[in-house]
This record gives C-alpha cells, structure tokens and sequence, in this order.
C-alpha cells in the first residue's frame, strides 16, 4: 500500500509553492471564518453586522445560495456570488440505509474530484461522518481509501461543505446535527492546518455552535500533530486507529507505525490525556486471523492498562479487492470480553450503511470503478 504513495511522481518545486498559493485562497465562503468574513466585507465598507447576518444564513438557516439570504440587499447578494461561490463542492448521488437512518451522499469537488460524507441518525444524536482528503497517503492493508494513494487534501470549505449538507439533510427529517467525526476518507492530522480551520468556523457560537467535545478526530497516529492537538485551545476528542498492539502486527496495518512506533504511539497518547484531562478511544478493525488472537487481546489489555481509555472494536468492513475478513460474533464477544475482563471500557460498533459501502472510501472507490467500465450502469 506504501508503494502507492512511492510511486507518485515527485512533484517539481515551483509547481507545489504554485499549488500552495492557490490553496491559500478560498475556494467559496466555506472556507472563510467569521473575522475573515468580516475583514473582507470590510473592505467593501459593510458593517460588522452584515457578516453575522451572512453567517447566520449560512450555518443556522443553512442557506444553499445567495438569493436565500433575503435580510441581504440584492446588490450585495449579486456581488457576493460574482466573487465567491459558497460551496464548491457538487452532490453527485445520496444514498440510504439501514431504513433511512444512514445517509451517504458522494460530493464532486469543482476540480472533479470524488469525496464522500455519512450522516448516522441515532435515537440520541445524529453525527456526520467527514473526509478531509481525497485518497490517503497512509495506506493501511485493509482500508479502501488508501488504496490509490493520496490525490490532495479538502479545504476547510470543502469539509464545512459537507457538514452543513449533512445538518440540511438532519433538518429535512426534523432532527438536528449533533455530532461530527473526522472518519471519512483521509488522514485528518495530514492535513492539520485545514481541518483546526474547520474546527474554527463550526464552533463558532454565532454560527452553528457545535461543541468542540462534539468533534471526534481520528489518526492513524501522526505523533507529532498528537501533541500540537493537545495545545489546541478547542476540547476536541482523540480517537486513535490502533488495530494492533505489537509493532511487528501494526507495521503491517497501519504503515505509519514504521516511522511512529506503538511506544511512541502510546507515549504521544499518555501526554494528551495528561495535558488535556480528557479519555482517549482506541479504535481497533478487528480481522479474522490478523488481529483477533486470545494473546492477542491480552497484549493490547497490558499497553492499555492504567490509561483514561477505551476501546472500540470495529468488526471490519470487507472491503472486496482485499482479502481481510470480519471475525464471527462469537469471535468478536470474545475478544471484546477479554478487554473487559481486563478493565479496559470496550464497545463494539458496527458500521452503519454496510448495504450501501458506507465505509471509509468504499462508495468512492466503487464510483471510480464503475466510471473507468463504460458498460457499467449507475451505482445501485
Ligand atoms: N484516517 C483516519 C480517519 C479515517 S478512517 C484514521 O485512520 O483514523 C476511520 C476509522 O475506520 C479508522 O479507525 C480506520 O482504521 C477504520 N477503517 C478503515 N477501513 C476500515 C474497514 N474496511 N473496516 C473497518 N474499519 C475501517
Ligand atoms: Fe488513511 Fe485512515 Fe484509511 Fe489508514 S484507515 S488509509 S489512515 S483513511
């Protein structure tokens, strides 16, 4: 999976600091926080006001055009949508499961690119499942979105875009958003800068107010961004993807390991609960015959012992150009059974949408598929 990466060409100097100033720029208002929003109407000579009427239409009316935002004068509205689109993002296909309570919608990205977002509709809450890349650099064995490498990463923008598509689709079915985790396609902490962006412009109270303890970032284990999350002024929440508890398991899995070994893992993790005070979740796709050993289980309950922690068993997700399987029930309560024996808190959490490959970089890998067979008819 690493030999993915490996082979992409190496990109010349000029054209990576070329593609860096453009990805300065905002693609549409997503991508812009309130103080930028104000500053840049500022510079028009609109008052202050004018910015938190836009933010309002925005993220509490989740207004999906310019001419919706009625409280605006219509020069204005014609002025804004001549210099900035809102989104940029397109709504290719939505699709549901599990009798409606997941939805999968697939995004084109305005340079063609296909990225995909889940909303999950509980009796408690209702969480949206974000991508902040398309492809993945990491490559882990079982993981459908590192299969072709890494394309790029979203902008803020482009992730606001599909958390206020998926708080749109809450509302249409008289619920509100609740939740939001960064488990979607690519490696949030690869793309640190955007995603803490993100993070600032949906936090914001005068817009959609989502606690920061109501955001759940997943990595792979990028050591480094691990601590610069703990400095980090918003409480978010940490989930790291373990899968394994040995560096000879995990260098296989989880590729990363190779440069960030599970000591160094762990001690990024000891730190964070540390520095923050908050638990930290340990995620872990449980294979048959890769990772669901009794031993196992018992040397992940010995790394976990004493940490403000708790597990979640992900029976894994097949995916079908990979030859990983999902243990049986059986298989999976026993493992889950000896963590708890151990006193380490454990979940199991299947995942939602199986029917319609709501995991991880499955909808997307199968559009691309289907649109390189010209015979092939549409997904479904
Ligand atoms: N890149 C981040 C976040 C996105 S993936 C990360 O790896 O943490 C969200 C979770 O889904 C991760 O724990 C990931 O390892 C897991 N995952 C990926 N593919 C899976 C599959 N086929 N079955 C089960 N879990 C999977
Ligand atoms: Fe990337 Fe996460 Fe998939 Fe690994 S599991 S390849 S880090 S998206």
């Amino acid at each position: 999976m690493e030999s993915a990466t490996q082979a992409r060409p190496k990109t010349p100097n000029i054209v990576l600091a070329k593609r860096q100033t453009r990805a300065k720029r905002p693609l549409g208002l997503y991508d812009l926080t309130l103080p930028e929003l104000e500053a840049r109407l500022g510079k028009k000579r609109l008052p202050t006001y004018r910015a938190r009427q836009i933010w309002g239409w925005l993220y509490r009316q989740f207004a999906p055009d310019y001419a919706a935002m009625t409280t605006l004068p219509v020069e204005l509205r014609a002025d804004l949508s001549a210099e900035l689109p809102i989104s940029t993002m397109e709504t290719v296909q939505i699709r549901s499961a599990d009798d409606g309570e997941t939805l999968k919608t697939l995004y084109r990205t305005g340079d063609g690119e296909l990225v995909e977002t889940v909303l999950m509709l509980y009796p408690d809450r209702a969480t949206v499942c974000v991508s902040c890349q398309v492809g993945c650099a990491v490559g882990c064995a079982f993981c459908a979105t590192g299969l072709g490498g890494l394309t790029r990463n979203l902008s803020a923008g482009e992730m606001v875009a599909q958390v206020v598509g998926a708080a749109r689709q809450a509302r249409e079915r008289g619920r509100s958003l609740t939740n939001l985790v960064m488990m979607g396609m690519g490696e949030p902490l690869h793309n640190y800068a955007e995603t803490m962006k993100m993070v600032a412009i949906l936090h914001d109270p005068a817009g959609m107010n989502l606690g920061a303890r109501r955001i759940t970032i997943s990595t792979s284990g990028v050591v480094p961004r691990i601590d610069a999350l703990a400095g980090e002024p918003w409480p978010v929440n940490l989930a790291v993807s373990l899968h394994a508890p040995t560096d000879a398991l995990r260098d296989q899995l989880v590729p990363i390991n190779r440069r960030y070994p599970v000591t160094e893992l762990m001690a990024a993790c000891s730190r964070y609960i540390e520095r923050t005070g908050r638990r930290v979740s340990f995620e872990y796709a449980l294979m048959r015959g890769i990772n669901d050993a009794d031993a196992t289980a018992r040397e992940l309950a010995v790394l976990l012992r004493g940490e403000l922690c708790h597990v979640n068993i992900i029976p894994l997700n097949p995916v079908d150009v990979l030859p990983y399987e999902r243990p049986d029930a059986v298989g999976i309560e026993r493992f889950a059974g000896i963590l708890r024996e151990a006193g380490i808190p454990t979940t199991v959490r299947y995942s939602r949408g199986l029917e319609i490959d709501a995991a991880c970089g499955q909808l997307r890998a199968k559009a691309e598929r289907l649109a390189s067979q010209p015979s092939a008819g549409p997904i479904g």
